[in-house]
């Protein structure tokens, strides 16, 4: 019969991978813990509109990449293409606004899901962990939630990420740079991808984000936001970069930067990081601050901010980078039982050290040579060997064998723990 595989735009995760995977979710999760921030896990599967309505008709995302459909009930349906709808979503119905502190503090990582054209770090289902932080307007708080993602970036080590911010200003402003991108275009638009011309007539702003490459020598010579910001808008940017500079945070400014989404106002920033290999994956980051979310959706006014990473894209990068050896599975023994006769009893001594000392352990079940054995024990990353014949079973004992240093001692069953964790705390000691 023939196998049946993934489903276009998917892929799969395993092994070495997810260690990679889970390491990388557990740094970010451990530091949104340390500014503040508290977990939230709203469902995959939204009505529709809170996505029309949250990221907005214009977006890329809402007109052709969202996956939709009828369930048997006829309810119009979306699987989530991004988080922070959802979340506000989550946060008006259980009015979370008003039972607690603000800013509400919450982080979020799961799966999302995009109809895009699949290529070098593209998929139509990906993941994403990321922040928001509702109900507090302060530049400083747009402030810390970007030096929150620089130092997760920074803890994964990766050195030199660029940081690119940009303002789009209030409503005033964006509303006076649209008119101004509408008459800029308006000569042009007639031989422009026909993308940037539905984008001309549901929001200008959408075509500063075209990468058609024939259109970039317009969109380049296009009227710039800066031009266009309110007093207050011009003030609260400056804002956020003393902040920056106070906060030893390197960034550059980049006027051509939108962001697709359309609920956001005031400052949106990307990272962006060349690995050694100068593959282009996209920013591995980005997010921004938005002013109208909130009552888009039905709730109060009260604007947020946030931010969202792509782990595949963090994960390509570091693993280009040679960042994700310490996530390579290992073991702290590996145990060889001689013969079929010793399976039992090695398995009782594995389950004794799992669950008595904490250690990561397996055995052979295969009837197998002891070279194969040890080689599989190297392979698994293991530390120690233990082997197991007749006459340590008579014995109630083991051999212990360091596999780095080829050390060997028998040891009686009920001595096995402690005797490993002396042998590890040798090791620590001579660190
Ligand atoms: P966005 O929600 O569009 O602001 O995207 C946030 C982050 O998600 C981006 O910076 C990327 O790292 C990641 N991302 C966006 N789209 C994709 C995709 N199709 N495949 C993989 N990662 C993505």
């Amino acid at each position: 019969m023939d196998i049946i595989n993934n489903v276009k735009g998917t892929h799969d995760v395993f092994l070495d991978e997810n260690n990679a995977y889970e390491m990388v979710e557990s740094m970010m999760k451990s530091i949104a813990e340390l500014y503040g921030y508290n977990g939230v896990r709203p469902p995959v599967l939204e009505y529709s509109q809170v996505f029309s309505r949250g990221v907005g008709e214009s977006s890329d995302i809402v007109r052709k990449e969202m996956y939709t459909f009828l369930d048997k009930g006829g309810r119009e349906l979306t699987l989530r293409p991004e988080f922070t709808a959802g979340i506000m979503r989550l946060v008006i119905q259980n009015k979370l606004y008003a039972t607690n502190e603000l800013p509400l503090k919450l982080y979020y990582n799961g799966p999302v899901f995009r109809y895009e054209r699949p290529q070098l770090g593209r998929y139509r289902q990906f993941n994403q962990f990321g922040v928001e932080s509702i109900g507090n307007n302060s530049p400083i708080n747009d402030v810390e939630v970007i030096v929150l993602a620089y130092t997760i970036l920074c803890s994964l080590g990766l050195e030199g990420v660029t940081l690119k911010i940009n303002t789009l200003g209030d409503d005033v402003s964006r509303d006076n740079y649209r008119k101004a991108l509408k008459e800029y275009f308006a000569k042009h638009i007639g031989n422009m991808c026909e993308d940037c011309k539905s984008r001309y007539e549901l929001n200008p702003l959408r075509i500063l984000d075209c990468k058609v490459s024939e259109d970039r020598p317009i969109i380049d010579k296009a009227p710039k936001i800066g031009d266009y910001l309110s007093e207050q808008s011009k003030l609260r940017f400056e804002d956020v970069k003393d902040a920056l500079d106070t906060l030893q945070i390197p960034y550059e400014v980049d006027d051509g930067l939108v962001r697709g989404l359309d609920y956001y106002s005031e400052t949106v920033f990307e990272f962006h990081y060349k690995s050694k290999t100068g593959a282009n994956y996209g920013a591995i980051g980005a997010g921004g601050h938005y002013g109208k979310l909130m009552q888009e959706l039905g709730g109060p006014e009260m604007p947020g901010v946030g931010f969202s990473f792509g782990i595949e894209r963090i994960v390509s990068v570091l693993k280009d980078d040679s960042l994700l050896e310490d996530t390579k599975s290992s073991l702290d023994a590996y145990i060889m039982p001689l013969g079929s006769e010793s399976l039992l009893f090695a398995e009782e001594v594995a389950v004794l050290l799992r669950n008595s000392g904490g250690y990561r352990v397996d055995l052979c079940f295969d009837k197998t040579k002891i070279s194969n054995m040890f080689k599989r024990a190297t392979n698994k990353g293991a530390k120690f060997g233990i082997i197991i014949g007749e006459d340590e079973i008579n014995n109630e004992s083991v051999i212990l064998k360091k596999l780095d240093t080829q050390e060997q001692f028998t040891v009686k069953v009920d001595d096995l723990v402690n005797k490993l964790d002396e042998l590890y705390d040798m090791e620590e000691g001579n660190k």
